[in-house]
């Protein structure tokens, strides 16, 4: 199983990989920059090298850039909209430097425009960031909750990869906290298959690549995105198991982004998870 968490990377790749390693993740997802300011850290050539071999080493694969949610493909507001095409071409590149398989991104919020000019946003920003990117790193679009003007249940991406002719470096990521504000009801095994069902008649199965796994503070359906500590929230140890034993999902890499106070805290969930896993398996 390819599982791990969400690390900051502010003291160095090869910091992360270590953290990575005393956690037992053997995947990791970072901000790719200031997760509130929007600055960019440089990354020197020797932390390159030691990066690179660590990830070797420890076996860690693959790895995620997550852009700051101060980035909105979907603004109205120019200011807004022209950092965010600005970073996402930036970033596309930064990620390509340092090895990062994907690139996560929240599609954005029409924040009052409309749904259908929040989309002609976001696909024209994409546009232009692909266009001329021929590196490796995948953007994934993040299923989001639906709250507010936020952009990103399943029918938005089919939307936006449609009308950008399913480029190949366009694919989405899950979170399992979302879908659950979204409407699934992951408490039964039923509804997993509903969301694979979904996935293939949107985006296609192929196209998702990663999955946030989170515990979910509210039940099915209240659209609200406040994610839970594993097991502590509406889908339990039975909701993460129904998860992550669907045969459709068991290869993807998990990724937690649960309010943990200290980074160690994911290294205690990533072992209960494979517990009840190995349980699950016998
Ligand atoms: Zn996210």
């Amino acid at each position: 199983m390819r599982i791990g968490c969400h690390l900051s990377v502010s003291k160095g790749f090869d910091a992360a990989a270590e953290a990575a390693l005393t956690i037992g993740a053997n995947t990791f997802q970072f901000f790719t920059r200031n997760p509130r300011g929007g600055a960019a850290r440089n990354i020197g050539e020797a932390e390159m090298v030691k990066w690179n071999r660590l990830c070797r080493e420890y076996d860690i694969a693959p790895v995620a850039g997550h852009l700051p949610y101060t980035v909105n493909m979907a603004a109205p507001a120019d200011r807004t909209y022209e950092f965010a095409r600005m970073v996402v071409r930036e970033d596309l590149r930064r990620m390509e430097a340092v090895g990062a398989g994907f690139l996560v991104i929240h599609p954005g919020s029409h924040a009052g425009s409309g749904r259908t000019e929040g989309l002609k946003r976001i696909i024209s920003c994409l546009e232009e960031a692909l266009v001329d990117f021929g590196g490796s790193p995948v953007m994934l679009l993040e299923t989001m909750a639906g709250q507010g003007s936020e952009i990103g249940m399943l029918a938005d991406l089919k939307e936006i990869m449609a009308a950008l002719g399913w480029p190949a470096g366009l694919g989405a990521c899950i979170d399992s906290c979302h879908l659950t504000a979204a409407g699934y009801d992951f408490l039964r095994r039923e509804e997993v298959a509903r969301l694979i069902d979904d996935l293939e008649a949107t985006v296609g199965m192929e196209r998702v690549k990663a999955i946030h796994l989170n515990d979910s503070k509210f039940a099915p359906g209240s659209r609200r995105d406040r994610h839970e500590l594993i097991g502590k929230g509406y889908l339990g140890k039975e909701g993460v198991l129904n998860l992550i034993t669907h045969s459709a999902l068991a290869g993807l890499p998990w990724l937690l982004e649960t309010p943990v106070e200290d980074y160690r805290q994911y290294g205690l969930e990533i072992a209960l998870i494979r517990s009840w896993l190995a349980e699950a398996m016998r």
